[in-house]
This record gives structure tokens, C-alpha cells and sequence, in this order.
């Protein structure tokens, strides 16, 4: 699904990642954990495409494709979905036309037709129902206004209506109270399934308690310093990054 091969990123002509391989495949679900500082967030803009993030050397490929060269839509209508520490607030448009333009793009992309306006918003619905995401929070400008909680719920219907191929979730250092979590985990477990693949990146192992993930990654300076199973999430809240790490070096 995602193949990350030797990637050397900058920002602002400092190299941050240097060297980051990493491959999910399709069903699995990867964590990404790391100190502060190691280039977690700066993982997951490069994956989105934000402007200022260069790509200086190394492959990002997407079921096979190579995703540096594509702007961000086209990457999103291809099936990769990312959430940021702090989504974006869109004063000018709805949530509910966000998500409209979104499954639009992503259906057109896939060869699909695009819903109807009236089978968008039973889907809509039904989503938001399960998510506690009332009409008003769909009616109001995306984000503007939104607490954590609301913010977390929208980009969790996001992600439910995109039915993307993978999602990138980076909780890095946000203060995400145990609810918020616990929602954003079942959003995740919900979707889980032999087709989907999740990049869930996070500085504390505490999401790793709702999400169980198929392998855990710790990056450290700009790569990947060491894999292994769930444990080692665990191991890594034990002992600190220091000693697991430098058992790694
Ligand atoms: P993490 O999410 O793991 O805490 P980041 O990816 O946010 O780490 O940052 C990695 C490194 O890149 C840090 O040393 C940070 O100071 C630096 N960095 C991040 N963004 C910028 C930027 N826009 N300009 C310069 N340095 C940056
Ligand atoms: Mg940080
Ligand atoms: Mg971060």
C-alpha cells in the first residue's frame, strides 16, 4: 500500500528526515512513535504534500505509484487520507459541502459516479448520527469555531466517508482527552479491514491502549531506528526512548 523508501526531506534547507524507509502494507495498521523532535509531523506533511516540504532524495510510492511529484488533492482522491494534529478551518465552506467536494473528487478518481445529493446525505447522516456530529456542526464553516473534541469527531466522518485506502493519523503531542481518543480509535477500528491500511503516529503509547497495531515503528533523527510488535509500544512507555533506542544504535 505505502512504500517509503530512503527519503531525505527539508525544510527551510534543513534536512529533517534523513533516510526514513518504512513499507504498510494493505490491512495492517503501522504506528509511528518518537521522541519529540524526531520528524514525525514532518512524516506526515511530506505525505500530504505540503508546500515547503522537500523532498531532496527517496521514493513515497502508493499502491505502486509515485506519489512525490502529486499535489495534495490528487493524492487525497487517490485514497490517502491524513489528519493533522490541528485541522484546518476553512472560513468560506461548510463542512457539509467539505465533505461533498471530498467524496466527489475521491469518486471521480476512482472511476465511480458521484453520489446523488440525495444518496450523499443519507450517507452523510447516518455517519454523523453514529458520531454525535449534529446538523448544526455540518451547516457551520468547516472547523472555524469547532472545540478538540468537535475537530476530532468531523475529521473521524472525514475519514468515514472517504472509505480511504490509508489513512495517516498524526496525534503527536495533542492534548486529546481519553473520549477524544477512544473516538478517534473506534473510527479507526470501525474501518479496519483487508483493503485498508493506517499509519498512526503518536508520541505517547496511550491511542496504542484502543488501537492495536500490527507493528510499531520508532523514529528518531529522521528514520526509522527500530521495528517490532506491539510490546514494544509498551516497552517504549517502560523504559523511556533513551534506553530503547540506544539498545537500537
Ligand atoms: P515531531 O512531530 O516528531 O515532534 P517535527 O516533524 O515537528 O517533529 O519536527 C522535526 C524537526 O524539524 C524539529 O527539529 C523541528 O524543530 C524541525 N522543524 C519542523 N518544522 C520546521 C520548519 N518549518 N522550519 C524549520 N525546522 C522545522
Ligand atoms: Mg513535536
Ligand atoms: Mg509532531
Amino acid at each position: 500500500m505505502l512504500e517509503i523508501e530512503d527519503l531525505h526531506v527539508s525544510v527551510q534547507d534543513k534536512n529533517i528526515l534523513k533516510g526514513l524507509s518504512l513499507t504498510v502494507p494493505a490491512g495492517e495498521v503501522h504506528a509511528i512513535m518518537g521522541p519529540n523532535g524526531a520528524g514525525k509531523s514532518t512524516t506526515s506533511y511530506t505525505l500530504a504534500g505540503r508546500e515547503g516540504y522537500e523532498v531532496t532524495s527517496g521514493a513515497i510510492r502508493f499502491k505502486g505509484e509515485d506519489f512525490v511529484d502529486l499535489p495534495p488533492e490528487e493524492r487525497a482522491a487517490k485514497g490517502m487520507f491524513l489528519a493533522f494534529q490541528s485541522p484546518i478551518e476553512i472560513p468560506g465552506v461548510t463542512s457539509m459541502n467539505f465533505l461533498k467536494t471530498a467524496v466527489n473528487a475521491q469518486a471521480r478518481s476512482r472511476g465511480e459516479k458521484e453520489p446523488t445529493a440525495v444518496e450523499f446525505l443519507k450517507m452523510l447522516r447516518e455517519a454523523a448520527k453514529k458520531l454525535n456530529v449534529t446538523e448544526d456542526m455540518l451547516r457551520r464553516p468547516l472547523n472555524v469555531g469547532f472545540s478538540g473534541g468537535e475537530k476530532k469527531r468531523n475529521e473521524v466522518l472525514q475519514m468515514t466517508l472517504l472509505k480511504p485506502s490509508l489513512a495517516v493519523l498524526d496525534e503527536t503531542d495533542s492534548g486529546l482527552d481519553i473520549d477524544a481518543l477512544r473516538l478517534v480509535a473506534e473510527g479507526v477500528n470501525a474501518l479496519r479491514c483487508p483493503e485498508r491500511s493506517f499509519l498512526v503516529i503518536t508520541h505517547y503509547q496511550r491511542l496504542l491502549d484502543y488501537i492495536e497495531p500490527d507493528v510499531v515503528h520508532i523514529l528518531a533523527g529522521g528514520r526509522i531506528v527500530k521495528s517490532g510488535d506491539k510490546t514494544l509500544a509498551r516497552q517504549l512507555e517502560d523504559q523511556g526512548y533513551d534506553a530503547v533506542i540506544g539498545q537500537a544504535a
